[in-house]
């Protein structure tokens, strides 16, 4: 790895908003303003000699972008930066990161508790992958902190949980959490996603690891997939590292470019969303068409208090309940003219999502019923549209539920 500290712009003892800027900035030799894109594989050395120091660890440098790349270290610094941890790791996609972050500690004999409520992939990793290895797990309510302090065994090795959760915007108490896992021996790996780095950091409130899907509000402009692990210097070293190089789910050159210049964005547009996301709950809360909604901005939500005390600021996302169920959603999505029917979210883009037929149809009706996914149930990713328009649309395509 080459020397940050005389290469590399260190932004330490900036605000989030600078460092998302500046942070990790490698420049060539030609000074380039804007980010180089380092599109190649490997790297060439000066001698052999070179090149067996690098291969022992002895001279900093990249050797193979499999292993780390000039635009890959760029994000994870940038990463690391923003988020407050000592190390990162970049990976091809955010369930390359949730599975490594997962798997890559544990061995057949180890449990897993997680809370049940959480994005349709990683409930399969959990619940259906880790199994086949051995590797036990209990899902629990996550708002229920006896049910995890139940669920802990002494070969407890990981807690894992989303907040919000997906799609029904549950708050868990990611602090409570964390002590119930460490009174155990366990670490608590937080896929914060929903939340994003701008309005939460659950490093600060006692989490061990946090895991990015990077595809969604970091590159937000739907180009690329991407995913990162966040957590201490000695987990990434004795867990991530080697997995990642041995196995290769490594995030491509010409992705971290993009997802880089996408942190440049990543709090102003996040802020915007999460406006647009407040007006638009506080304009469809009361509607006639909306059996439920849910907003964590709102004073309404059921962890209200929570919410506010762990994230700086409500959602990007809105979920809501439209009466009349499957077909009633269905033509409400189908009148929609300006949001975009779609699984992703965080994009500049507003996209809606019926999450009962997409993302969470791999559940049994009885799992989808128990987590709050009704055949009515929408989820709504706030874009960069002017809001009045998003709120019109939604409006006009209600009428039609
Ligand atoms: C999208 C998403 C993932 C998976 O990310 P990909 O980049 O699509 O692999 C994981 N967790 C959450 C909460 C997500 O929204």
């Amino acid at each position: 790895m080459p020397d940050f500290a005389t290469s590399a712009s260190s932004s330490a003892g900036y605000r989030p908003e600078t460092r998302l800027v500046h942070a990790g900035t490698l420049r060539s030799q030609f000074a380039e303003t804007s980010e180089a894109l380092f599109l190649t594989q490997g790297f060439v050395y000066d001698s052999a000699e070179q090149c067996e120091a690098r291969f022992k660890g002895e001279d900093s440098g990249f050797l193979y972008s499999r292993f780390s790349n000039p635009n890959v270290t760029m994000f994870e610094r940038r990463m690391i930066e923003l988020e407050g941890a000592q190390a990162a790791r970049a990976t091809a996609t955010g369930m390359a990161a949730v599975t490594t972050a997962v798997l890559a500690p544990l061995r057949a004999g180890d449990h897993v508790v997680a809370a049940k409520a959480m994005f349709g992939s990683c409930r399969y990793v959990v619940e259906d992958l880790l199994p086949r290895y051995g590797i036990s797990s209990t899902l629990v309510d996550g708002l229920d902190l006896d049910q995890w302090k139940r669920a802990m065994r002494p070969n407890t090795k990981s807690c894992f949980l989303e907040s919000p959760t997906n799609p029904t915007l549950e708050v868990l108490d990611i602090g409570a959490i964390a002590q119930i896992a460490h009174a155990a021996g366990a670490r608590l790996i937080v896929d914060n996603v929903f939340a994003t780095p701008i309005w939460q950091s659950p490093l600060e409130l006692g989490a061990d690891v946090v895991v990015y899907s990077a595809t969604k509000h970091i590159d937000g402009q739907g180009r690329c997939l991407g995913g990162i692990i966040l957590a201490s210097e000695a987990f990434i070293a004795e867990h991530i590292h080697t997995f990642l190089r041995q196995t290769g789910p490594s995030m491509s050159p010409f992705n971290a470019w993009i997802l880089l210049k996408g942190l440049e964005t990543l709090a102003i547009r996040v802020r915007a969303q999460t406006e647009t996301a407040a007006a638009i709950a506080d304009a469809l809360a009361q509607h006639p068409k909306i059996s439920r909604l849910i907003y964590p901005g709102r004073a309404d939500h059921p962890q209200a208090a929570l919410a506010k005390k762990q994230m700086r600021a409500g959602s990007t996302l809105v979920g809501f309940e439209i009466k009349g169920g499957k077909p009633a959603a269905f033509r409400a999505l189908n009148a929609l003219k300006l949001a975009r029917i779609s699984n992703n979210l965080g994009d500049a883009k507003s996209l809606v999502t019926h999450p009962s037929t997409t993302t969470h149809q791999r559940l049994t009706p009885e799992a989808r019923a128990e987590l709050g996914i009704s055949e009515g149930f929408v989820r709504f990713s706030a874009g960069l549209e002017h809001r009045d328009d998003l709120i019109e649309d939604l409006q006009r395509a209600l009428e039609k539920a």
